[in-house]
């Protein structure tokens, strides 16, 4: 035992030797100093930030340099998302990313635009063969913007591992170019009684206590722990950097229980799906119930996220009344460093045995919940620990379907789940299958989820637990002219798209029977610009079409003089 202890240990000590990625500087996309909004690793509500995002001095189309040779390997075009973005590739094994670009260089925009006539459709996410785009080290390959779901004009920026497609973090590229002097900051620390195996503060609840940092960078915790079997930590904190007011993810943790280290977490690489594991780093239900980051420095089962280490998985068994002796450190990629003293006193108390209730599910195997006309299925990678799943059913009227209540939301799936109901046909055999699908209810809210429909079943993937039901959409699109009078002035033509209840899927526009490209922004307007290059003066016929995702189509036809 004492043996396995220590190549643990062992182990432990290399992993934090291991500080850094030994990077070749590349030039900074801007010609302007680089001030970060974000950093990599930084926690966002559904997973961990898979880029850095460079200010763009409060504006959009800012000129961004190619920071290696290369050659653009991946375009995307979306109202959502990224928005603009591109990937480039280059020769030493890494591929950089762009994201929420305004627009592109002209030989990748006039790329793009003969992709759109070519395909049909505004939307492009396509690879592009090597070496038919290239750029030089410092040639501008687009402009900064805000397209996409952004919420301000900034660059998205990310750093690929090019044989692996894994996100490696971007600083490390840059560490030269900018300032941090600034050291993280503690706000709060959470106790975490293991359920029916430890307690704290006489009972079984998570607490949560206050940190205060003074002038001179002293951190105290304020209030006392007192605690009895096994406890987990949980701490939260931001990081902080010079010439903003901005705050970032904290880059590097570690947790010592009487100096010998029993967690280390340090997000400096990661694939795609890893991404999600956030919601097993952070306490979920926290996050949900108060919107606070509070980072567990103790590991579920099912986490699988690289960059984390520990001891016992960073449980704390407290069974002597004496005083355990708790220090985190915090440390951004610069290497400034916080610390915080945790005094926890060891003082039995009675651990409440949980009333188990529901149906056991595990983290390492499939799941199938099967109630009724309600089929669930977890695979396997989904769950992060075992927990008792809580089923129950509401009939709500002359609903097609009653309500299914999936557990609740506080317990995260890692990516998705896969939700089968059963649709009563017999109340309507006429009606068309395809305009059947799952709803999510939240609160008064429904939201659809885009569903496969086969002859007595509609089958969705959801993200998360809660309130499911079936709803019918039989009602089409609505397309609404936009500007009308002002068409010929504007030099456009726009529409407004909305849907009751499923969403518009598809759209389509056609000027005199040929494919007019359409742009449509995260407001579903869509418009075209007079091309002079494809459109005649003189008397035109627009045609659009609008598809929701229950399968209803829309048609309005209008002339139009230019
Ligand atoms: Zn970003």
């Amino acid at each position: 035992m004492h043996l396995n202890l220590f190549i643990i240990e062992c182990c432990l000590m290399t992993f934090l030797s291991f500080q850094s990625i030994d990077a070749q500087q590349i030039r900074q996309p801007f010609d302007f100093p680089i001030l970060l909004s974000g950093n990599f690793g930084e926690l966002r509500s559904t997973h961990f930030h898979t880029g850095i995002d460079f200010k763009t001095q409060g504006v959009q189309g800012q000129s961004i340099h190619a920071p290696e040779d290369g050659y653009i390997s991946h375009i995307t075009v979306s109202a959502f998302a990224y928005g603009y973005s591109l990937f480039m590739t280059h020769p030493n094994g890494l591929t950089t990313f762009y994201g929420h670009l305004n627009r592109f260089a002209p030989k990748i925009a006039q790329f793009v635009k003969e992709q759109q006539y070519k395909q049909e459709r505004y939307d492009i996410d396509m690879p592009v063969l090597p070496n038919l785009l290239t750029f030089g080290k410092g040639d501008i390959i687009a402009y900064s913007g805000n397209s996409g779901s952004s919420a301000g004009p900034h660059l998205h920026f990310e750093v690929h591992d090019t044989p692996t497609d894994n996100f490696i973090d971007p600083i490390e590229y840059f560490k030269s170019e900018v300032e941090d002097t600034r050291a993280p900051r503690i706000t709060g620390v959470m106790v975490c009684p293991m359920n029916g195996r430890g307690a704290v503060n006489g009972g079984n609840k998570k607490i949560i206590l206050r940190v205060t940092t003074a002038a001179n960078g002293q951190t105290t915790l304020v209030g006392k722990i007192e605690a009895w079997g096994e406890i987990g930590m949980a701490v939260r904190a931001i990081d902080l950097m010079n010439k903003t007011d901005n705050t970032y993810g904290v880059k590097d943790i570690t947790l010592r229980l009487d100096n010998h280290v029993i967690y280390h977490s340090r997000i400096n690489r990661f694939a795609l799906r890893e991404a999600h594991y956030l919601a097993s780093f952070v306490d979920f239900a926290e996050l949900r119930t108060h919107g606070q980051y509070y980072m567990r420095s103790f590991v579920e089962p099912g986490n699988m996220m690289p960059g984390i280490e520990s001891r016992n998985r960073g449980i704390i068994n407290i069974n002597e009344q004496k005083t355990y002796n708790l220090t985190y450190t915090l440390s951004d990629a610069f290497g400034n460093t916080t610390s915080l003293n945790i005094h926890i006193k060891g003082k039995p108390q009675p651990i409440i045995q949980p009333v188990n209730k529901g149906t056991l599910l595990h983290w390492n195997t499939d799941n199938r919940v099967e109630q009724g006309d309600c089929q669930l299925f977890i695979s396997k990678g989904n769950l992060y620990d075992d927990f008792y799943f809580q089923y129950a059913e509401k009939t709500a009227g002359d609903a097609i379907a009653p309500v299914y209540m999936l557990h609740n939301n506080l317990v995260p799936i890692h990516k998705s789940a896969s939700l089968s109901i059963k649709v009563p046909r017999d109340k309507d055999s006429t009606a068309n299958i395809r305009q059947y699908g799952i709803v999510h209810i939240v609160g008064k809210r429904c939201l659809w989820i885009p569903s496969t429909c086969n002859s007595n079943r509609v089958e969705a993937d959801i993200k998360e637990f809660g309130n499911y039901s079936v709803r019918r959409d039989t009602k089409q699109p609505t397309i609404a002219p936009l500007y009308v009078n002002a068409w010929t002035s504007r030099k456009e033509i726009s529409f407004r798209l909305t849907d009751d209840l499923s969403g518009i899927q598809s759209y389509r526009g056609e000027i005199d029977g040929h494919y007019a490209l359409f742009e449509i922004n995260r407001q579903a307007v869509i418009s075209y610009a007079f091309d002079k290059e494809r459109l005649q003066r003189g008397q035109h016929i627009v045609k659009i079409t609008a598809t929701d995702f229950a399968g209803n189509t829309a048609t309005f036809i209008r002339p139009f003089f230019w």
